[in-house]
């Protein structure tokens, strides 16, 4: 096995940002704001309009991927060194945090491919859902409880759990999570910009010692689609949608809180504070490693949301 390396500071958290290319609307009718410098680790942002050049913030994170950046080279440099520590037997997780329309789903979809055991659930208006289910009812909720036997972990009653050998195995699967996904998103409002997708592999890794006893170590990687970052902070929504943005903002907040907690090592982490970090308790803190990828658009029609999004993932650091 590959020895960790740890960062510099010795941090569990790592924050990267991805600018996505331009699409068609954006090349049309704006212009560009974001600089990305993947050798400085840094973006800047010409926050002045068209014409004030000088005007700009400027943030640094531990990786940065501009638009010509590929899937593999996302793969290469997040996802293998925490497929590592997940091989050796820890809990870890990728988030994407972003803009709805900024590649967070295009970025988590392109990074799945190891076997093991997998689970998929969703959590839309703080209420869980399997898309693994073999069941068609799409409004079928699940249950959390927590787990008698673990300090830091929930039991999910009900949840599908698939033992997957190879990658056709899980293609198989991963077509089946995006069918529930796409057929949830006809019948409920804004799902997919509203809703967390939490895609859990187990991977069990029997280990045969000097003394020729056989050891099992068991790692988790949780791979988090979150819900579109414009719905944090937003106001005067009404009714459903009031209670609907409610509740995004309360596992996306939290989510916030939780890992400034966790940066700023603080004794009192509030996991319990909504289903998303229920979920993923035994994944964050601890001896676990995550990785935040924030996900922009390089136009300056998205401006507000796009600084908005790199002061969430500056605060993770
Ligand atoms: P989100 O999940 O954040 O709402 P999507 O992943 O659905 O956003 O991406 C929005 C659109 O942009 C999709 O058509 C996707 O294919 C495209 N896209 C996103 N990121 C990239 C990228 N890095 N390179 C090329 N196309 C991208
Ligand atoms: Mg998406």
């Amino acid at each position: 096995l590959i020895g960790l390396k740890r960062d510099e500071k010795g941090r569990n958290i790592q924050v990267v940002v991805r600018c996505r290319p331009f699409n068609t609307m954006e090349r049309k009718s704006s212009y560009g704001v974001m600089d990305c410098e993947p050798n400085r680790k840094e973006v800047s942002v010409r926050t002045g309009g068209m014409n004030d050049k000088a005007a700009r913030k400027t943030y640094t994170f531990d990786m940065v991927f501009g638009q010509a950046a590929k899937q593999i080279d996302v793969y290469r440099s997040v996802v293998c060194p925490i497929l590592d520590e997940v091989i050796m037997g820890y809990n870890c997780t990728v988030f994407a945090y972003g803009q709805t329309g900024t590649g967070k789903t295009f970025t988590m979809e392109g990074e799945r491919s190891p076997d093991g055991e997998f689970t998929w659930e969703e959590i839309y208006n703080e209420e869980l859902f399997d898309l693994l289910s073999p069941s068609d009812d799409v409004n079928e909720r699940l249950q959390l409880f927590d787990d008698p036997r673990n300090k830091r972990g929930v039991v999910v009653k009900g949840l599908e759990e698939v033992t997957v050998h190879n990658k056709d195995e899980v293609y198989q699967i991963l077509e089946r999570g995006s069918a529930k996904r796409r057929t949830a998103s006809t019948l409920m409002n804004a799902y997919s910009s509203r809703s967390h997708s939490v895609f859990s592999v187990t991977i069990h890794m029997k280990e045969i010692t000097m003394d020729g006893e056989e050891l099992v170590k068991i790692g988790k990687l949780n791979l988090v689609d979150l819900a579109g970052s414009e719905n944090i902070g937003r106001s005067g929504a009404v009714d459903k949608r009031a209670r609907e943005a409610g509740n995004i903002n309360q596992s996306l907040l939290t989510l916030g809180r939780v890992i400034t907690a966790l940066v700023e090592k603080r004794p009192h982490i509030p996991y319990r504070e909504s289903k998303l970090t229920r979920i993923l308790q035994d994944s964050l803190g601890g001896r676990t490693k995550t990785s935040i990828i924030a996900t922009v658009s390089p136009s300056s029609s998205n401006l507000e949301e796009t600084l908005s999004t790199l002061e969430y993932a500056s605060r993770a650091k």
